[in-house]
């Protein structure tokens, strides 16, 4: 019986179920798995890119945690492959690599004024709420009139985060700093704009519900916003989610809420076209009006309308970055691959190098269609046995040598669990469950303590 050694880069979803799968495949030979990411947390996206008011989805890290706390797959926080381990080195200790490192930066969006002051990423704003440790205390939220631009569920989880009251995000995970960053907010309206109308959004249902009963917040829709062409009533008639979002778009345009001090405007139609700039800072939105074209998508009517607003959050989407030593298809933001085999620029299969998530697909979709993705990238790894890497230190000793020889201070399991252990005993001083830490120095002390 041989033994298959796999390194598998990303702790997120992807990484973590791409893990847990090829233990419970069926398979004649023997599996041990080090789980490497860059922070010196595990989850990914889920601890850092899910929003702090989404607590169910949180849960999904209980799940993540237990297949961790199991004991068969060996994990090394605070190593960042490219940097502290290298290809070459994996191919020294391992039969075989699974990337999966996720998405952690902002699409772009190309439009004049992006680089105002006063227009972010959304990506960088999640970061900070989510206390990403590579990212500052601060968060300049000085603006009364903010524009979002997306229809996806980041738009809405940014919009949401931005317009709600902050004394309720006090029972969540939220750091001292953002709770205050937030507090300090003078913000009375949030209008979120999209391209195309209710037919046609990208929310999820529950999100879109979520969004629209913010406490506090009078959700506001328009009467001009309301269009269908033949493209969307065969999306009503043939999509059950299309069909739940319109109709709590079209509740709320038939019942209006009551005024509140704060207000989140859903706003369709619209597209950016300009970030409006004085003095070097923004002081609006330009948007052309679209129309649909019979067939759900748009095109651009020449009525322009100006929103003043003094920050623009883009939400258009998050993009992969490349990886080092791995072929990355700059276009869409992806390791190139055929179904979880990496390729090279001919399209042959390299070796013994895989990928999953959205890493491999893109981003887009939850945390639960990373599990399909892994099933395919984990059945080809077995399935190419007779191509693995032959390692000349496959020791599971060998690696920690390695990794002592370079100085790097890795976080396994155990230390893992002394930081999960500090923030539930700061959550449960302040009534909470959990308060997250965020600075790495200091996760780096408690880790050792
Ligand atoms: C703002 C936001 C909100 C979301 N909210 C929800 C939600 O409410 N519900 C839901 O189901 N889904 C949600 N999602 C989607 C969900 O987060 C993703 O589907 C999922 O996290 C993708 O998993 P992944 O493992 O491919 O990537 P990630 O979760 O991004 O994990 C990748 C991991 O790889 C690590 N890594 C990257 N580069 C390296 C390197 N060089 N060396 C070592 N490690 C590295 C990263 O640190 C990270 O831990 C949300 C996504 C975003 C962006």
């Amino acid at each position: 019986m041989s033994k298959l050694r796999l390194a598998v880069i990303g702790a997120g979803p992807a990484g973590i179920y791409a893990s847990d799968l090829i233990l419970k495949a069926e398979r004649d030979f023997e599996v041990s798995i080090d789980l490497f990411d860059r922070l010196p947390a595990p989850y990914g996206l889920v601890r850092y890119g899910v929003a702090p008011d989404h607590p169910r989805i949180k849960g999904i890290i209980r799940a993540l945690y237990e297949v961790l706390d199991r004991g068969d797959i060996r994990f090394f926080g605070n190593v960042r492959y490219g940097q502290d381990i290298t290809l070459e080195d994996l191919k020294e200790h391992y039969n075989a690599v699974i990337f999966a490192t996720g998405a952690i930066k902002d699409a772009p969006l190309v439009v004049p004024g992006v680089d105002l002051d006063g227009s972010y990423g959304a990506a960088d704003f999640v970061n900070w709420y989510d206390s990403h440790p590579d990212v500052g205390l601060s968060w300049p939220l000085d603006a009364k009139q903010i524009a979002v631009i997306g229809n996806g569920n980041v738009a809405l989880d940014v919009a949401r985060m931005l317009v709600k009251l902050p004394d309720d995000l006090l029972e969540t995970d939220i750091p001292d700093h953002v709770y205050k960053g937030l507090s300090a907010s003078p913000v009375t309206d949030v209008h979120v704009f999209g391209r195309r109308g209710p037919a046609q959004v990208k929310f999820s249902p529950l999100e879109l519900r979520e969004a629209l009963h913010v406490n506090g917040v009078q959700s506001i829709v328009y009467e001009e916003d309301f269009q269908y062409d033949e493209g969307s009533e065969e999306a009503i008639a043939s999509n059950n989610q299309v069909r739940v979002m319109v109709k709590t778009l079209e509740d709320l345009r038939q019942n209006p809420q009551e005024p509140q001090e704060r207000r989140l405007h859903l706003h369709f139609f619209s597209s950016p076209v300009e970030i409006l700039g004085e003095d070097g800072k923004v002081v609006g939105l330009k948007v052309e009006r679209t129309k649909l074209d019979g067939t759900g998508n748009v095109t651009g009517t020449g009525e322009f309308l100006e929103y003043p607003v003094q920050s623009v959050y883009r939400a258009v989407g998050y993009f992969g970055s490349a990886v080092d030593q791995i072929p990355f298809d700059a276009n869409t933001g992806v390791i190139s691959n055929a179904a979880g085999r990496v390729i090279d620029e001919a399209g042959k299969p390299i070796p013994g190098v895989y990928c999953t998530g959205w890493i491999k697909r893109g981003p887009v979709g939850l945390i639960g269609h990373t599990k399909a993705d892994a099933i395919e990238t984990i059945g080809h790894v077995i399935e190419d046995r007779s191509s693995w890497w032959q390692p000349t230190r496959p020791g599971e000793n060998q690696i920690l040598e390695t990794l002592k020889d370079r100085n790097v201070e890795y976080i396994d399991w155990e230390k893992w669990l002394k930081i999960d252990s500090r923030e539930k005993a700061l959550g449960e001083s302040a009534g909470r469950e959990r308060i997250k830490l965020f600075d790495r120095e200091e996760l780096l002390k408690i880790s050792k303590g």
